[in-house]
């Protein structure tokens, strides 16, 4: 058979790039490199004896898997940047994870790199404490092989001097709990159920939204669910776009309804609408407000959480429709903040009283260094402008003790309570020592 060469006409810029390209894919699928940089705890019975153990054998495994180790310690914390082959790395962060000598390990960052920063030596480590910021990142530029103009470089040269300024060093709350709980079982009856446009038949399901140290039940939120307990898309899938807004205004009055037999003193109640359900409800506002009415309710009990699941079309009637609300004394919230397009352009148009952080990035949070940052940017965001934040999807105790270490109260997951379409609904409180 056959096969033609392929030429490259030299003159030709654009062909002669695309070769290099190439070239360069086909060897990174050999060798893709990658570098890993976590942080974590000390524990506090690691002596010196052991340290140095700890960084001898870490030297000659990271010899046999090509791996360049650097890793800064200081009383407290390890911080290390190892560099390597993607399988090999995966590999040894398997491991690290594994290993009883340190605990809270947070990934800061992984991610392919053109070429290592460091040379391959095993590993190397420094004591933060005996050096001086400035001292530390001459020698680890020192350590560089290549004087490459990578941005990969510059930007280890950032994250160590984030380390050595403390940035990673910050939650002394932070303790993996050993737990006790109480559960506590409220009455709360059953949803009605009701019908939309002879389509559908639905109902709502309950979850608290609780402030856990304090003991108390902020909110309840009422989700809504097909008459056999299916979820919200199952009900909106049967209808035309216009006839989902129409449902989802006219629910409303079933979760009030169910809300008015639940509620007690000053916990409020939430429930969502879709932006283009409030945009194209002409008169929505004055219906829920009559709603609400019906059972004895006001506006100034409800929370509207926005669920920004499309882009808003019509950003001026939007705008209007959230003054109403305001006016009319609703609650306003936004709704899986940070996934989607529920993110900080909608805090440009309007203020909310409330954030819930969506649950993807609440999962494994206590794990995740840049999940931890954006949380502790979104929590300086709302302080500065009295916003209240809630996080969402909060399944485990260490999700829950990080959160709460950084100053969230308020919180809504599985971990405490399931969304219930029994009668008797179940909250698990933790029991403090
Ligand atoms: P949402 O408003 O963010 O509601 C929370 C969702 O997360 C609920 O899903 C709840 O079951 C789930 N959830 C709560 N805790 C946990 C947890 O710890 N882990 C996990 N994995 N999930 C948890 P659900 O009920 O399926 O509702 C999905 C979405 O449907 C809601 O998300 C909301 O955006 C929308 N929705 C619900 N009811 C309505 C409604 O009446 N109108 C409109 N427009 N949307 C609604
Ligand atoms: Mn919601
Ligand atoms: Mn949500």
């Amino acid at each position: 058979m056959h096969i033609p060469r392929v030429r490259f006409p030299r003159k030709s810029g654009i062909r002669h790039f695309n070769r290099r390209a190439f070239v360069s894919s086909t060897s990174e699928k050999r060798k893709m490199l990658t570098v890993l940089v976590y942080r974590s705890k000390k524990i506090s019975t690691l002596s010196p004896f052991e340290l140095d153990n700890l960084i001898r054998n870490s030297d000659y495994k990271n010899k046999l898997a090509n791996i360049s180790g650097v890793l800064f310690y200081n009383d407290d914390y390890f911080f290390q940047i190892i560099e390597g082959e993607e399988n090999c790395i995966s590999n040894l962060y398997h491991e690290i994870c594994a290993d009883d000598r340190h605990d809270d390990l947070v990934k800061i960052l992984e991610t392919q790199i053109p070429t290592r920063y460091f040379e391959n030596f095993g590993m190397i480590s420094f004591d933060i404490r005996k050096k001086t910021r400035d001292d530390l990142l001459l020698e680890i530029k020192n350590q560089s092989r290549n004087r490459g103009k990578s941005p990969y470089f510059d930007r280890v040269l950032r994250v160590v001097s984030s380390f050595t300024s403390g940035v990673w060093c910050g939650e002394e709350n932070y303790k993996s709990p050993c737990m006790e709980w109480i559960e506590s079982c409220v009455d709360v009856g059953s949803s009605p159920i009701s019908s939309c446009l002879d389509k559908v038949k639905y109902k709502f399901s309950v979850q608290p939204i609780i402030n856990p140290l304090e003991r108390k039940i902020s909110s309840y939120e009422f989700l809504l669910r097909t008459d056999k307990g299916g979820p919200p898309h199952e009900c909106f899938s049967l209808l035309s776009s216009h006839e989902q807004y129409v449902l989802d205004a006219t629910s409303k009055l079933v979760a009030f309804e169910w809300a008015s037999k639940i509620i007690e003193g000053e916990t409020k109640i939430s429930v969502n609408l879709l932006p283009m359900t409030l945009v194209n409800i002409t008169g929505i506002v004055d219906d829920l407000v009559s709603q609400l009415n019906s059972f004895s309710l006001n506006s100034g009990q409800v929370i509207i959480e926005i669920t920004e699941e499309e882009v808003i079309s019509e950003p001026k009637k939007f705008s209007n429709v959230i003054k109403c609300l305001r006016a009319a004394g609703f609650g306003i919230a936004i709704d899986d903040f940070g996934a989607g397009f529920a993110g900080l352009s909608l805090i440009t148009k309007f203020q909310p009283d409330k954030i819930k952080i969506d649950r993807l990035i609440i999962k494994n949070i206590n794990k995740d260094g840049p999940r931890q940052m954006i949380v502790r940017s979104v929590l300086t965001l709302c302080r500065s402008l009295g916003i209240e934040v809630v996080a969402e999807g909060v399944e485990n105790i260490e999700e829950w003790r990080w959160l709460e270490s950084v100053g969230i109260n308020l919180f809504q997951g599985y971990l405490f309570s399931r969304p219930n379409t029994t009668s008797s609904l179940s909250i698990k409180w933790p029991k403090l020592k």
